[in-house]
């Protein structure tokens, strides 16, 4: 059996996919490690692994995150961070490191005490048909001369990982895109665009749900279809009049309407009818298997998972990658998008109206459905992994390793 190290970034969005994967790690007698903030610790404990806390406490990534500041802000946290997780990693001896796309310093600590690493996309995988939000452009280099000391502090902290640590496997801009000679990407080839264009070293694992902590205060038995949902993620700072605006268009059509507020106090959303539930946090996948209809900001987990139940979608993108999430469920007819500025009760309630009651939203939905199941998920998941552990382990340990290439 091996011990397998995942390092990750303080997102939700990051983690949540992850969580099944270790659990399933461990259901099969690996000894996993999992690296991270205190604000996770409990959730991933739940999942059988031994969490190691990043030193120095939580460590918020930029807010909006921009490009420039994200690779600001990962390059500073890769050299905060990279001393104590050598450490623990010594100490530790993973067989195996997985790191997501955004985490430089689990690609850092990888080529550094040679050890295989696999990359985790939570996002679609990126080439230059689906562009990387950090790849380097004109677009990147103009807002990096807009913010000069951004971007001497990312060369600041570059030059310290280069000087302090093998950092010669990172991309020089695009740290929101780490590959590895395994990269598991969490969604189906149905839904990732320009498929044929990556190589077998990426694998469409499809949506990797389960494992998440029980919620008893959520009144599930309550629920009267048809269930109508509406979220902006976990991350954007949702303006609570969108968020009503969701709620009463949707008030007139819904047996239920639930509205996740994330980061919004729900009682800034004001006075809402008897039938409205408006919470800070709700089971979702929960939800979603009862929903008829999602409204969401197109975040790539909980489309992945609206797919997954089958749910036709309303997407108001937010940023990040959002635009180009939202694109391709219109373009898959798996729902219809709309931009935050022309959100208005009427606007929701008409395209509400229409995604549920035209057939075809439904079919395209149920299509998804069948392609997100058979992509295999986090069994899947933990199937490539333990055959990348084991072509590793019969080659030696020598990294950069990749067994893609081997046999
Ligand atoms: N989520 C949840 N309950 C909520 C809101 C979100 O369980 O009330 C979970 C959701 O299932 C998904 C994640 O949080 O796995 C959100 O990730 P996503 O990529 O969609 O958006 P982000 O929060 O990163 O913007």
């Amino acid at each position: 059996m091996s011990t397998v190290a995942f390092l990750n970034i303080a997102m939700h969005g990051r983690v949540n996919p992850t969580l099944p994967v270790v659990a399933e790690l461990v259901r099969r007698g690996h000894s996993v490690t999992y690296h991270t903030s205190p604000a996770f610790r409990e959730e991933i404990e739940a999942v059988g692994a031994t969490v190691c806390l990043y030193a120095g406490g939580e460590q918020p990534l930029p807010d909006p995150p921009t490009p420039v500041s994200l690779i600001e802000g990962l390059a500073g946290t890769a050299v905060r961070l990279l001393p104590a997780v050598l450490a623990d990693l010594r100490r530790i001896r993973p067989d195996l490191i997985v790191h997501d796309n955004a985490c430089p310093w689990g690609a850092v600590a990888a080529r550094q005490l040679r050890v295989p690493a696999a990359a985790s996309f939570t996002t679609f995988a990126f080439n230059r048909h689906v562009p990387s939000p950090t790849r380097g452009s004109w677009d990147l280099l103009a807002a990096a001369l807009a913010r000069p000391r951004g971007v001497q502090g990312y060369l600041r902290s570059r030059w310290e990982l280069r000087r302090r640590f093998d950092a010669s496997g990172l991309p020089w801009v695009d740290l929101g895109n780490i590959r590895q000679p395994l990269n598991l990407v969490y969604t189906s080839r149905a839904f990732q665009p320009a498929v044929e264009e990556f190589d077998q070293s990426y694998r469409f694992v499809g949506p990797s749900i389960g494992a998440r902590p029980d919620d008893p205060s959520f009144p599930a038995d309550r629920l009267r279809d048809p269930v109508l949902y509406a979220s902006l993620g976990t991350v954007f700072n949702a303006d609570p009049r969108l968020l009503r605006t969701f709620a009463t268009g949707l008030a007139s059509l819904g047996g239920s309407v639930i509205v996740s507020t994330g980061q919004t106090d729900p009682a800034a959303l004001g006075p809402l009818p008897a039938h409205v539930l408006a919470r800070r946090f709700v089971p979702q996948p929960e939800v979603l298997a009862r929903a008829a209809l999602f409204v969401t900001h197109g975040g790539m987990n909980s489309v992945n998972e609206a797919m997954y139940a089958g749910v036709p979608m309303l997407v108001v993108p937010q940023g990040a990658d959002q635009p180009m999430v939202a694109r391709r469920i219109v373009e898959l007819g798996a729902g219809l998008s709309i931009r935050t500025e022309d959100v208005t009760k009427g606007s929701v309630r008409a395209l509400a109206g229409r995604l549920l009651h035209s057939a075809r939203f439904r079919a395209a939905a149920a299509t998804l459905r069948v392609a997100q199941h058979e992509a295999g998920g986090h069994r899947r998941a933990a199937d490539e992994l333990e055959r990348y552990l084991h072509a590793a382990g019969s080659v030696g340990q020598s990294a950069p390793v990749d067994p893609s290439q081997r046999g």
